[in-house]
Order: structure tokens, then sequence, then C-alpha cells
């Protein structure tokens, strides 16, 4: 479903983690955040098509993180579609490696795919789609790699599971998981002018998003 007129928002089916992609009014060309376990692919199709997408058209793949609920999927995409893979880089070799580790693959009863990453991401850079310039914001607390994806101009924030759900946090017992950085993720996203909030999972917020975010951080701070 629409979220604005150049992102949809594909909730989350079972265990996956919510899907969005980004669409260039010029190109057409279309840039995938998250994937999902990758167990309901054939859906996730259907549904890009139902709301007037190509999927042929996916050129481009964020991982906000390399959980297996995120990451699992990726293989599909590659190849399907052979998109551009950017990963943090602190994760890539996670992805390019495989085994259990980070991933979390056994958890959901499958083993991973490596795949290539073609771009490692780095701290504070700027990705372009379409009309959006994405700063790449590095949100240690639920992994140390963790990313969210904020545009200043349109007060969007792809949150990943810093922001489980809007008012909500990522756990962070999970290997490279932290409380103290979870809590100091948020107080940083909590500083942000915020309407979209696009989290990871289940709900998400377009509108009083700062406040949902300054609820996160206070429900951080009681439950950690
Ligand atoms: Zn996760």
């Amino acid at each position: 479903m629409k979220v604005t007129e150049q992102i949809f928002y594909f909730p989350g089916i079972n265990f996956d983690c919510n899907v969005f992609l980004i669409k260039d009014d010029s190109s057409g060309e279309l840039t995938l955040i998250d994937c999902g376990t990758g167990f309901f692919f054939d859906r996730q199709i259907q549904r890009i098509s139902q709301d007037g997408l190509d999927p042929q058209n996916i050129s481009r793949v964020i991982l906000t993180h390399v959980h297996f609920d995120h990451s699992g999927g990726l293989i599909n995409f590659v190849r399907e579609y052979s998109p551009e893979v950017n990963v943090f880089h602190l994760e890539a070799d996670s992805i390019e490696k495989g085994g259990n580790g980070l991933l979390l693959a056994r958890e959901f009863g499958l083993e991973f795919t490596p795949t290539k990453v073609h771009k490692r991401l780095k701290e504070g850079e700027i990705i372009k789609a379409g009309s959006f310039n994405l700063e790449v914001l590095n949100t240690p607390g639920h992994t140390k790699g963790s990313i969210c994806l904020y545009d200043r101009n349109s007060k969007v924030l792809f949150s990943g599971d810093t922001v489980f759900t809007y008012g909500s946090f990522g756990r962070v017992d999970f290997p490279t998981g932290d409380s103290r950085q979870m809590i100091q993720s948020l107080i940083e996203l909590s500083k942000l002018d915020v309407q979209y909030l696009l989290c990871g999972h289940l709900d998400i917020a377009t509108k009083n998003a700062n406040e949902q975010i300054k609820l996160s951080v206070k429900n951080a701070r009681l439950w950690v």
C-alpha cells in the first residue's frame, strides 16, 4: 500500500519484517528496503504487482540489518532481478559468508544463502533514491551494525528494528545487541524531525511520529 506517491509499504507476513519500496518517478527504478524471510516471496511479488509496480524494476536492495527475517529473502530478489545489494559495512561479511552468527537463520529454521554485497554502506553516506536523499545512520543497539535511513526533506525515517514498531524498540539480547546503545540510538532518533516512521515490523506511523519515537525512548529506559 502507498505511504506517499513514491513510498510503498508491504506489511510483514508472519515473522517477515515490513518491506518498503521507493519509486523513482523519472526512471521507474525501485529501491527495496529489507526483504523478509523469503518464505512468502511469491506473495510479495504478487502484492508489488498489485500496487502497479513492476518488480523487474527493483534495481537496488538496502538492508537495515542482517537478521534472517530481513535478509532471508535477499537471494530470491538477487536471482530474479539482479539488484545492487547495499549493506552497512559492519554486517556485510555476514551476507557474503553466511553462517549463523548475526543472521539468526537457524532460529528461523533455514540456512542462509550467501550473496555478494556490492556496496558497503558507511555512517553518514547519502543514498539517492528517486526524490529522496537517504542518510545512513548507524543506530547500534538491536545489532551493532543496524542502520536507519532518513530523508530530511520529506521527514521520512526507515527505522529497521531500532524502532521495531511505533512506540517500541527492537530486542537487545541477540549477538552484538546492547541495551545502553539502544537507548542512546533512540535518543538520537528522537532529535530528528520525522513525519513518516517506517518501522521494521507491524504498524508504521504517518503522523505524530516524533511523539512515537519519544515514547520508544521512554519505554526502552523502563524495560532494558
Ligand atoms: Zn532484527
